[in-house]
């Protein structure tokens, strides 16, 4: 646990906001944020899941998924847990939204089990990276220090300014695109579009990005897709797009995108963008 950064305390009764996120979260003492690892502990906001891990792995960089950065090479990806979007088909939702065992792992251990392991570069995923913030900033510190390579996968749910203080420490980011309509950001993830789009924006300044659409069954229209598709290339056709394929998970258990809508969407996609992948395909 450490103190969060990110609040405002207005009153003399220990209220404060938490403006880590779009939520900005009212919390009275004892209470926690939507993404349930923010607390308001006697006035201050803490940061429950500080250097709290749930996972620590070495995966290829295309898993992801990144596939025009630093291809070829391993990534020590790290997660946490909690998360500050709800999604109804959340293919982590044991650790996004459940109570799972962690284990305390500080920063200064993080870098150095990439440098033992010999590789360029840290992922921060599995979760949502925004939810535990302070550490992620401070791993990214150390790790640009020691030359390697920071990445984050994300929802892309945060504010401005932590967003500003937190890229000029990334090298890449993975940020998930939903959907092109506020009504299903609402629905299905319970957050809002245009936060997303401001830190697409804002990040395609900074690093290199990559964007994935996981293509729920129910969830999204074609016009909208198109849209969507268009959006990106005008900020650059070369903006490599992954369309997922989406498997029944947590409360959506509509059955799996069929292959011929997804075959349908990448061929919309492959109109407007230069590197169009589909993914979360079994090969049997
Ligand atoms: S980071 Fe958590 S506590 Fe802060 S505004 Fe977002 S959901 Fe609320
Ligand atoms: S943003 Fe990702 S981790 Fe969070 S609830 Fe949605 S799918 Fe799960």
């Amino acid at each position: 646990m450490r103190e969060a950064m990110f609040y405002h305390t207005f009153s003399d009764d220990g209220t404060l906001t938490c403006l880590l996120c779009p939520h900005r979260c009212h919390l009275v003492p004892g209470f926690s944020g939507k993404c349930r690892v923010r607390k308001n502990i006697d006035g201050r906001l803490m940061s429950m899941n500080y250097a709290e891990l749930t996972a620590i792995n070495l995966d290829p960089i295309e898993k992801k998924p990144l596939f025009r950065f630093m291809s070829g090479t391993k990534t020590l990806s790290i997660g946490s847990y909690g998360c500050n979007f709800s999604c109804s088909y959340c293919q982590n939702y044991s650790i996004s939204m459940g109570e799972p065992v962690t284990r305390s792992v500080g920063p200064e251990r993080i870098i150095e089990e990439a440098t033992e392991l010999n590789v360029p570069s840290i992922s921060y995923t599995y979760n949502e990276p925004v939810v535990y913030y302070e550490y992620v900033l401070e791993t990214a510190k150390q790790a640009k220090k020691k030359g390697l390579a920071n990445i984050m996968v994300t929802n892309g749910y945060i504010e401005d300014e932590p967003l500003v203080r937190l890229l000029p420490y990334m090298d890449a980011m993975n940020i998930d695109l939903k959907a092109f309509r506020q009504d299903a950001y609402r629905r299905f993830c319970g957050g809002d579009l245009e936060p997303v789009l401001n830190t697409i924006e804002r990040a395609y300044q900074q690093c290199h990005i990559e964007i994935t659409t996981l293509l729920v069954t129910d969830m999204h229209e074609k016009d909208e897709l198109e849209n969507m598709f268009r959006w990106i290339a005008g900020i650059s056709p070369d903006i490599p797009l992954h369309l997922s394929r989406y498997f029944p998970s947590y409360k959506h258990q509509a059955p799996a995108t069929p292959k011929a809508w997804l075959t349908e969407v990448k061929n919309c996609a492959d109109q407007y963008l230069n590197y169009v992948y589909l993914g979360n395909i079994p090969t049997t």
